[in-house]
């Protein structure tokens, strides 16, 4: 069933109108005070980053990771908000930390993608939030299901809160991908097709992992007309106690928005289905070669357990075997046995000549 929500749009949320897309930019944590001054003075002359992020407590996959500074990183946080006027945005994963930064001046709550993976923890936060009138960032959760993530913004929505927006970081890599995590852009663009009232902020800096991705990630999230960009800067990346890696310096950020081509947003994306099913299909196509290049590496595994035990390449009994069974499941899925032979003989000759090479 179509569910139905109540938001604001995204160039009404502050006082004067807001020009797209919304800049977010800031650590992934706040580490100190010189290293959150020093960054948000670095961004704070370029008029197109309006608001300044920083992780105040971070959900680690270790418990020996660093897990944020906690309650003295909110004095560091007002100072930003005194001296460079730059508005706040802090990630929460409990009613606690909704009242901590509520009452420390925070103007921008963030669920993270695993919050957002337990509707328990999403519900809890939406009841502490009840009767504010604050910016809920939803993120997409861990895995690539878009019921759950719209489950969450409903919650959030019900709560009262009307100035929310999802925030794309990706899903958990279960396919290959140079990225730290798959975009699953066709995702995305199927909420944003079936719930256009709702804003969408890419977050490159999580998708990437590094930042040699982010520039092509944000470009892209631009020319599909999302609404804001979520991006990670440290002042001394490689010092970064998280995410070193994906953290732009603050004049790298700078020179990185100089080069995006924004698009303007009040435009309409021309043919967006098919943009969508581009996007299935390129995913399809990548799964398939990564499979063909892990059943390649099992071919090089049998090829040295062949030779160990002195057996012949050619097991025709074997192969017989795997066409009958291959094409009675092809057959069951509707596809072209004529095909799939096709597919097979080549997949078969080219295992023939990587054992071969092995001999
Ligand atoms: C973050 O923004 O630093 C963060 C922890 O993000 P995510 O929840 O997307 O992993
Ligand atoms: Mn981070």
């Amino acid at each position: 069933m179509k569910k139905s929500f109540n938001i604001v749009p995204i160039t009404q949320w502050f006082n004067s109108e807001t020009p797209l897309p919304i800049i977010i930019a800031g650590p992934c944590s706040a580490e100190n005070h010189n290293q959150v001054y020093h960054t948000a003075q670095a961004l704070k002359n370029d008029p197109r980053i309006r608001i300044f992020r920083a992780g105040v407590w971070k959900p680690r996959t270790s418990p020996n990771d660093f897990e944020g500074m906690g309650e003295p990183a909110f004095e560091w946080l007002q100072e930003i908000k005194r001296d460079f006027g730059l508005k706040l945005a802090v990630e929460v994963m409990s009613p606690s930390h909704v009242e901590l930064c509520l009452k420390n001046n925070i103007d921008v709550l963030w669920l993270g993608t695993r919050t957002v993976s337990n509707p328990y923890s999403v519900q809890q936060i939406a009841s502490a939030l009840k009767g504010t009138h604050t910016i809920v960032l939803i993120k997409n959760p861990m895995n690539p299901d878009l019921k759950l993530w719209l489950g969450a913004i409903e919650r959030i929505n019900k709560s009262g809160i009307k100035k929310i927006a999802a925030v794309h970081r990706g899903f958990y890599p279960f396919e290959y991908t140079h990225l730290r995590n798959i975009p699953k852009w066709e995702l995305v663009i199927d909420l944003k097709t079936q719930y256009p009232e709702i804003p969408i902020i890419a977050d490159p800096s999580h998708i990437a992992g590094n930042t040699k991705y982010i520039y092509k990630i944000a470009q892209k999230a631009l020319d599909l007309c999302y609404d804001g960009l979520m991006l990670e800067t440290h002042i001394n990346p490689s010092e970064a106690l998280s995410d070193a890696q994906q953290q732009l310096s603050p004049a790298k950020l700078i020179q990185l928005l100089d080069k995006l081509n924004f698009c303007n947003a009040k435009n309409e994306i021309e043919h967006l289905e098919l943009i969508r099913l581009r996007e299935k299909i390129d995913s399809i196509d990548n799964q398939l070669i990564e499979l063909l290049s892990q059943r390649m590496e099992v071919v090089r595994q049998m090829a040295q357990y062949k030779k160990d035990h002195q057996i012949s390449i050619l097991q025709l009994k074997r192969w017989r075997e795997i066409i009958e069974s291959r094409l009675q499941k092809a057959d069951e899925l509707g596809l072209n046995k004529e095909f799939i032979k096709l597919m097979l003989e080549a997949i078969h000759l080219e295992a023939i000549r990587i054992q071969s090479e092995n001999k």
